[in-house]
Formats: structure tokens, C-alpha cells, sequence
């Protein structure tokens, strides 16, 4: 009994406390399960966003991929379409890009060059000229197989193609990727320069015969041949005569510089002494020397300079530019030093002046023809612009080379070069 009682006051308990202990447990869970829902509820929102930043940026990405495949198009457009050859090498010298117009230069389909080095590309007959150009080999002689930067350098591809070939470095962060070489054809103004230069010979050679009539119908006059004159007629022709000279002259420099464009500017070289060349020509400026009141001043070489085999008379042409410049832009009063020097296998002349010097803009067409600076124009207005032209020619056929160096207002100093081995 007293076990019953127990057991009945037990279970009386009990279910009350488990019915609040399932309560509490309900309430919590509730709570619990409320919490998680909001949670789910929580990510869930975020995973949508999350989807649907993704799909924004697929889209951003579809569209850029779509932008870059339109540029790409674009770029090979212009690339297909450019009236310019162009040829794109990577930093491996291995030929990565030639457009139809290269194949249409050298008669060669593009997929037989591409992945080709420049080494092998030596090796096809329709480049080598170009290879030869850009590379700096020579017959089969591989010197350097890396490109090396060209500017405006002229081929002759065959009978009425010419190309002028320039290289672009393509260089991204200071890193050079690859070399682009654009091939322009200039065959139509060669020709066009071909006829101005056909004119203008003809023209000089027409013009040269009734001048030299002129000359020596007042050399007669003037030397008494036929009758006497007075001293103002005498005035006159003198003025007469230098003009006529001087048109001589001009017409001269034209034929030269035909001459020389035609590749027919002849050189008939002779072993000979600079200096015996340089001291007539330096004899015969020193009447206007002393009328220009020009201190002058010729340093000789310290040793005995050897002999070089020269075409005396074109030579005594170029000393004779420099120094009739030297003249003509040097305010009276003012000094010009003619010097010769031997060093490193060269014979070295200069002519320093104390003149006008040259404005820094223009500098760089010094030796181009037609050249005359805008301070010259103002100060002498005689010359055609053309004697440094035909004196760089003149220097470079003999192997040697032609510089300058001035400053406007102070003076300048014209160089040449002969070597001695080469000549
Ligand atoms: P030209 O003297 O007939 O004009 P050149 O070809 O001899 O032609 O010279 C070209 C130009 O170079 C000149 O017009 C002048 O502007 C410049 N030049 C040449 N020599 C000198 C010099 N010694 N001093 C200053 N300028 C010079």
C-alpha cells in the first residue's frame, strides 16, 4: 500500500512537470526553429542576391567578351585592309602577323612565312633584300638575327616596286614585345621624282649652252677684243659677267644634283694630298676674305698626311661649300679656321666660323637639298641650297662621312671625314 501511495503521488507529479518541461521544450524549439527559419530565410536572400550578381556579371562579361571580339574584328579590318604592308615579329624574332598586302608585295602566301624566324625568313629569295635591311646580314653570313630599328630605308622589290621599309618597337611597360615593320610603297612618287629630275637636267643642259655663249662673248668684250671700252662700260659688264657667273654656277649644282640622283655622278679618283687640294681653293677666296675684313686662320696637320685615292676635282668641290658658306654667313669682322687633321685611319677637314650659326629647328635638314635656313634667307639672299647636298654625296661616295656642329648667334663648325683604307 504504502508503495502504491508512492507510486500514485509519482505519477501524480509527474506529468505535470513533464507537461511543463514539454512546454518549456516547445517553447524553445519554437524559438529555436524560429531562429533557423529566419536564418534560411536570411541566406536564402543572400544566395539570391549572390545569383543574381553573378548573373550581372556573366552579362558584364558576355558583353565585354562581345566588345573585345568587335575590336579584334575591327583591328583585323584595318590590319586586312591597310594599303601598307605590315609584318609583326615577337621578341623570339619568329614572324607572328604578315597582312595581305605583304602578300601581295612578295608574291608569297602568308601561312608559308608565318612561324618562320628571320633567320629562315633570309632564306626565302623574295626577302632576303628586306632581311638584309632589317637584320644587318649579309649573303649567307648571319651577323645578328634580331631586328634592328629602321627608318624610311628604301628597296627595290623589282621594276616599278619600291618599298620604303620603318620599324615600330611594340613595347608595353617598358617591355619589348615584338617589332612591327610597315612596308609603304612609294613606287609612284619615285617616278614622279624620276620625271622632275629628267626635267630639271634637261632644262639645265638647255640653259647652260646660251650662258656660256653669254660668258665668253663678255670675256671678250671686256678683255679689249673687240674695241676698246670705257670705264663704265667696263663697270657694268664686270657686274654683268658675275651675275652670268653665278648663274653658271647655279646651273652646275642643278646637273650635279641630277646627276646624282640618276646614279650618274661619275667619280674619277687619283691618289692625292688633301692639303695640296685645300691650300688653291683657300688662295682664291683671299680677295673676298679681305673684303669681308674675315681674320683667317689654316691649322695644317701636325704630321704628314698620307695620300688618298680621290676625284680631286669633287673634292675640292666639298672644301670649297664649306668654305664659301663659312664666308657668306659670317658677318665682317668675324673668324674662319680651315683645319686638317689624320686620326683613327681618317683624314679630318673642318671649317669653323664665327657666323650665324644654325637655329636648332632646322638642324636636321642641314644636308637635305633645297635647304636654306629662314636666318640666312634674311641675311644672304643668294644660294640655292643646294652645295651641302651635293657635298654629302661627294663624301659618302667616298666612304666617309659629313657632320656639323653650331649654335645660333655663335658660329659653326662643318665636318668631313675620308678614310684612308676605304678610298
Ligand atoms: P646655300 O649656301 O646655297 O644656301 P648650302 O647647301 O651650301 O646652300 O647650305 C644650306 C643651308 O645651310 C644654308 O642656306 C644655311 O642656312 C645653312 N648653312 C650652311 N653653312 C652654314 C654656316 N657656315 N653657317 C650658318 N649656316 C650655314
Amino acid at each position: 500500500m504504502k508503495k502504491n501511495k508512492y507510486k500514485n503521488n509519482n505519477t501524480e507529479e509527474k506529468p505535470e512537470k513533464t507537461r511543463e518541461e514539454t512546454k518549456k521544450l516547445q517553447t524553445e524549439m519554437g524559438e529555436k526553429f524560429g531562429e533557423r527559419t529566419e536564418e534560411l530565410k536570411k541566406r536564402t536572400k543572400e544566395l539570391e542576391e549572390t545569383r543574381r550578381a553573378l548573373i550581372n556579371m556573366l552579362e558584364d562579361v558576355e558583353e565585354a567578351r562581345v566588345k573585345a571580339e568587335e575590336e579584334r574584328s575591327k583591328t583585323q579590318a584595318i590590319i586586312t585592309n591597310l594599303a601598307d604592308g605590315l609584318l609583326v615579329f615577337n621578341k623570339d624574332n619568329i614572324l607572328i602577323l604578315a597582312n595581305p598586302q605583304v602578300e601581295n608585295f612578295f608574291k608569297i602566301r602568308a601561312e608559308k612565312i608565318i612561324g618562320k624566324s628571320t633567320i629562315e625568313l633570309t632564306k626565302f629569295l623574295n626577302f632576303k633584300s628586306l632581311m638584309t635591311i632589317l637584320t644587318n646580314n649579309y649573303s649567307n653570313k648571319i651577323i645578328n638575327k634580331g631586328i634592328k630599328e629602321v627608318f624610311r630605308e628604301e628597296i627595290i622589290i623589282k621594276k616599278n616596286l619600291i618599298l620604303e621599309v620603318s620599324t615600330v618597337p611594340i613595347v608595353k611597360e617598358k617591355e619589348q614585345l615584338g617589332m612591327s615593320i610597315i612596308l609603304h610603297d612609294i613606287s609612284r612618287e619615285k617616278l614622279i621624282e624620276q620625271m622632275k629630275t629628267e626635267f630639271v637636267s634637261l632644262a639645265a643642259h638647255q640653259l647652260r649652252t646660251p650662258l656660256s655663249a653669254i660668258k665668253w662673248t663678255l670675256r671678250m668684250i671686256l678683255d679689249g677684243d673687240l674695241g676698246k671700252i670705257t670705264q663704265e662700260q667696263e663697270g657694268f659688264l664686270q657686274k654683268t659677267y658675275q651675275s652670268n657667273e653665278r648663274m653658271i654656277g647655279l646651273i652646275n649644282d642643278l646637273l650635279n644634283v641630277t646627276r646624282i640622283e640618276e646614279g650618274r655622278y661619275l667619280f674619277k679618283r687619283v691618289s692625292a694630298n688633301i692639303e695640296e687640294i685645300v691650300k688653291p681653293i683657300i688662295k682664291s677666296y683671299q680677295t673676298e676674305m679681305g673684303r669681308k675684313k674675315i681674320t683667317f686662320i689654316f691649322r695644317k696637320s701636325t704630321v704628314i698626311l698620307p695620300k688618298v685615292e680621290i676625284d680631286k676635282e669633287k673634292i675640292g668641290l666639298a672644301i670649297e661649300n664649306f668654305i664659301d658658306n663659312a664666308l657668306k654667313y659670317t658677318f665682317p669682322g668675324g673668324r674662319v679656321t680651315v683645319a686638317l687633321k689624320y686620326a683613327k685611319k681618317e683624314i679630318e677637314f673642318s671649317v669653323k666660323d664665327t657666323g650665324i650659326g644654325i637655329p636648332n629647328d632646322q638642324k636636321d635638314r642641314i644636308f637635305t637639298k633645297f635647304f636654306r635656313g629662314a636666318n640666312v634667307i634674311r641675311m644672304e639672299t643668294e644660294g640655292s641650297g643646294l652645295g651641302l647636298f651635293i657635298t654629302k654625296n661627294i663624301i659618302e661616295a667616298h666612304g666617309g662621312r659629313v657632320w656639323f656642329e653650331s649654335k645660333e648667334g655663335e658660329g659653326s663648325t662643318f665636318y668631313f671625314a675620308l678614310p684612308i683604307n676605304r678610298t
